[in-house]
Parts: structure tokens; sequence; C-alpha cells
């Protein structure tokens, strides 16, 4: 499946209805080069998990955690150094009780869970990007099936 967004608020929008989908144990990975809308789009991930907070790029922290409806565990591996350091930071036990969603898992291929729901972000002009939704496992193709239904309607 694969969408459009002419903007950066459309990208929160896309996000923001996935983010209503979601359910404990969803496993999320972005992938896409700087600035091709990855943070933005978890910002709409985080609102549709109704967290009124705020959501920022974590290029310093590799993990930021937002308490809504679930919880939104949220890792940047851009600056991770060793793949290892993944694995000290727990994401496939933290992942059962939340949902989490990983910035540039390709940074630490072999790691992360097995069943997850992949977004590609390709940047196609200044304003316009191309999200391409790519489901491991039966959940993540369940996910993707119901978002291909909410973005019809
Ligand atoms: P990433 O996390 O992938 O590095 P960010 O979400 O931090 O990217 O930044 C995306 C940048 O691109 C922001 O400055 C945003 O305003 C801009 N932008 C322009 N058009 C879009 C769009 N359609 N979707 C998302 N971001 C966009
Ligand atoms: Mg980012």
């Amino acid at each position: 499946m694969s969408l459009q967004s002419v903007s950066p608020e459309e990208t929160r929008a896309v996000g923001e209805r996935l983010g209503a989908l979601l359910e404990a144990g969803d496993v999320l990975l972005l992938s896409g080069e700087l600035g091709a809308g990855k943070t933005t789009f978890v910002q709409g991930l985080a609102r549709g998990l109704n967290y009124e907070g705020s959501v920022s790029s974590k290029s310093f922290v590799i993990m930021g955690e937002y308490a809504g409806r679930l919880r939104l565990y949220h890792a940047d591996l851009y600056r991770l150094e060793d793949a290892e350091q993944v694995w000290e930071l727990g994401l496939e036990e933290i992942s059962r009780e939340g949902v989490l969603v990983v910035e540039w898992p390709d940074r630490a291929p072999d790691v992360l869970p097995e069943q997850h729901l992949k977004v590609v972000f390709t940047v196609i002009s200044e304003v316009a990007r191309e999200l391409v939704l790519e489901p491991h496992g039966a959940r993540a193709e369940a996910t993707a099936a119901a978002m291909s239904e909410v973005m019809k309607g």
C-alpha cells in the first residue's frame, strides 16, 4: 500500500489515523532519508494514541516515551554506534506492553522484532512524500488492511 502526502500536516494526519488503529504489542519501523518525515509521522501517531504533549526529534536521546491511550516508545537509532546498545534498550520486551516505533531500523537489522509494520518514506519534492506500508506478519497485515480501508473513506 502506497500513500502520498503533500504537507507535514498531511503526514501527521496519516500517522494519526494509523495511531488510532494500534494495539499493544504493535511494532512500526520507519525508514527513509533524513528529513523524509519520519518524526513528523510519529507526531501524528502520538496524536492518534491520544497523547497531548509534544514529540521531538531524538538526536541525543535514543528513546522517548509518550503515555497516551497506549504507551508509545519512540526510538531513533540514527546515532547508534553499536547494535548491542539496542539489546540493552530491551525493545522487544517493552514493545509487548505498548507500541514501539523505531526510526533508522537499518542501524540494527537483526535485533528488532521480526513481526512489524514497516513504513518506507521517500522524498518526492520539497513538500511531497511517498509512504509505503510493508507488513511483516499477520498482525501487521491486518493493520495495513485496516489502514487501507480508513484511507479510502
Ligand atoms: P525525519 O524524522 O525523517 O528525519 P522529520 O519529520 O524530522 O524527518 O522532518 C521532515 C521535514 O520535512 C520537516 O522539516 C517538514 O516540515 C518537512 N516536510 C515537508 N513536506 C513534508 C511532508 N509532506 N511530510 C513530512 N514532512 C514534510
Ligand atoms: Mg527523525
